[in-house]
């Protein structure tokens, strides 16, 4: 499906703001099971998938997170997770020498997930990515209780950037 528009608006915008000349393809998809939405990049082709989350009309998705409880509206999750993937395309995965499991995930060039760092592999979630990231959350209006409990869950690296500045 194609992706819609407040959404091509927003890649558009990112790219103007951040002066860049070149704009990634964005392609769309709706999740069959899940509330919440997920994204992938891929640099060398420079494209953004999203498979947006389950919820059409409810206006507001509940989550929790520990004790933590709140509601995200569909388009605010929906916009953190185009903007994270918008952060990946404006930052270069990185070749780091880094042990496995401790700076984050390992990818290849076009973003597969690597099992273990052999030969050449890339970083993707560096200091600079979550700087880009917190960045575009806050200049683009994400709500950042929710981007803390979503981004925090399960990666330590983003709240240091987020702390940062907040
Ligand atoms: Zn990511």
């Amino acid at each position: 499906m194609t992706a819609p528009q407040w959404a091509q608006d927003l890649v558009l915008q990112v790219a103007l703001d951040e002066g860049r000349d070149d704009v990634p393809e964005l392609t769309w998809h709706r999740s069959k099971r899940s509330a919440f939405s997920s994204g992938r990049t891929w640099h060398t082709s420079s494209r953004i998938h999203v498979t947006a989350g389950t919820q059409r009309r409810q206006t507001q998705i509940p989550y929790r997170s520990g004790k933590r409880t709140g509601q995200v509206s569909v388009r605010a999750e929906q916009k953190l997770v185009l903007l994270h993937e918008v952060a990946h395309w404006l930052t270069p995965f990185e070749k780091q020498a880094v042990t496995y499991g401790r700076g984050g995930d390992w990818y290849d060039q076009d973003g597969n997930k690597a099992d273990a760092p052999t030969g050449t592999r890339y970083l993707s979630h560096t200091a600079t990515f979550w700087d880009t990231a917190w960045r575009l959350f806050r200049r683009y209006k994400v709500p950042l209780t929710y981007a803390k409990v979503r981004e925090g869950n399960y990666r330590k690296g983003a709240l240091i950037a987020a702390r940062k500045r907040s």
